[in-house]
């Protein structure tokens, strides 16, 4: 961290604390960005968002947003990366700014909320401080992540990756999605290929609010998370590689399935979460696509994912270990070959506590309850706390706190909570 984090005196804070955000606002710009991209869900009969990063769609959100905040009389800049950045001057306006980010950029079957919360809840807190005329001392800072996702080009957080100068700029610009499309070359196309260099200079503090995305809030009417960081991530990709054969002409030995051996895989990574040898790891199958996919023949390829998720760094590596142990057992037992290629990789995060009892302070002064979280997802946030102390605020969502899908559902009251707590701590770092 470049530069170390001063707490105002108590006499000094209490500049916004009668000061509310207008949640009629918050909620209207939060439905009017949902419109975009929408599509129908076959499953669930709801409208859901599908923005996918660098998209047509991605980029109407953009334009709708940044539009909004020109109004909001912030200067926008852009990094190599595609990330925006929307600044609202202040009093010491050389000072480094406070940051409030997040994406705007979705998964393919998304909800209206996450990642849209912390954008449009920072253009929020911008315009509460416009209608009020509040000066901050510093700078401060709202930032638009270019595909936190990861659906697209294959890693997550990659915008505030290569911000934080986790993730090489030539790499993440080479990285291409299913239809060879690389991001350099949408950055290109869209004119997202900004000035600014990365890794970016540093702020002076980064503050994130987001969905939960899970249920633990929700289950004790606890109305804000303090979150205390982010678990690590580990994205595989395994090919396996069989052979093609007649389903009632070719003896069972003589097999080299494919699709067994990703059975095996899966069933395996169940084990070893049940184990509970690996702490509180997490592991999923989300993608397995099988060929030829004929009901008659043995699969000679399939191409499967493997997340996985872990509090524990140590536990995680562990994980990973005995997995590639066990595909070499799979090898052999099945004669299908495997590659593995790790496709994204981030270690468990800790915000600095100092972070956390700023964000439970503005929920008591607010006279929010609320609970210390770890957060089960990947957020720009964990990648932004390379650079500066970062925050995070999480806010309850319903339906077991149901994400990446169009029943992702917060009330205006939860978002507007949310981002209650955002603006005070944001003001009190910026002052
Ligand atoms: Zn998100």
């Amino acid at each position: 961290m470049s530069h170390p984090i001063v707490f105002p005196s108590a006499e000094s804070q209490s500049s916004v604390s009668h000061i509310r955000v207008d949640q009629d606002r918050l909620w209207n710009a939060l439905q009017e960005l949902g419109e975009l991209g929408a599509y129908r869900d076959e499953e669930t009969g709801l409208h859901g968002v599908r923005r996918l990063a660098l998209t047509d769609q991605d980029m109407e959100g953009r334009r709708l947003v940044m539009g909004w905040m020109q109004e909001a009389g912030l200067s926008l800049r852009v990094d190599q990366i595609g990330n925006v950045y929307a600044r609202r001057a202040g009093a010491q306006d050389v000072l480094p700014p406070v940051m409030i980010g997040s994406h705007i950029d979705s998964v393919g079957t998304a909800g209206k909320f996450d990642g849209c919360l912390g954008v449009l809840g920072g253009l929020e807190v911008i315009r509460t401080l416009n209608d009020h005329g509040v000066i901050t001392r510093r700078p401060i800072e709202v930032a638009i992540f270019t595909e936190e996702e990861g659906v697209r080009f294959g890693t997550d957080m990659l915008g505030s990756a290569v911000a934080a100068g986790r993730l090489g700029l030539r790499e993440a610009l080479e990285t291409t999605d299913r239809d060879g499309v690389s991001v350099g070359a949408e950055l290109e196309h869209h004119g997202f290929a900004g000035e600014v260099q990365v890794p970016i200079t540093a702020p002076y503090a980064y503050l994130e609010c987001h969905i939960e995305q899970g249920p633990i809030l929700a289950a004790d009417n606890t109305r804000i998370g303090v979150v205390r960081g982010v678990q690590a991530i580990t994205w595989k990709e395994l090919q396996l590689t069989g052979r093609a054969a007649h389903a009632g002409a070719t003896p069972h030995s003589l097999r080299r399935n494919a699709g067994l051996a990703a059975a095996l895989v899966t069933v395996r990574l169940n084990e070893m979460v049940e184990s509970g040898e690996y702490g509180q790891m997490l592991a999923t199958v989300g993608r397995q696509d099988t060929y030829p996919n004929l009901i008659n023949i043995v699969p000679s390829n399939v191409l499967m994912t493997v997340d996985l998720r872990n509090p524990d760094a140590a536990a995680m590596e562990r994980a990973e270990a005995d997995l590639n142990t066990y595909l070499g057992d799979v090898e052999r037992l099945t004669g299908v070959s495997i590659t593995s290629r790790t496709t994204a990789k981030t270690p468990p995060v800790a915000f600095p506590v100092e972070m956390q009892d700023l964000v439970a302070k503005s929920a008591t002064n607010l006279g929010f309850s609320y609970a210390e979280i770890t957060s089960g997802a990947g957020h720009d946030a964990g990648e932004i706390a390379a650079l500066c102390p970062a925050g995070m605020i999480f806010v309850p969502g319903l339906y077991d706190g149901i994400s990446h899908n169009p029943r992702e559902y917060s009330t205006p009251e939860a978002c507007a909570d949310g981002i209650n707590v955002l603006l005070q701590a944001a003001v009190e770092l910026a002052n």
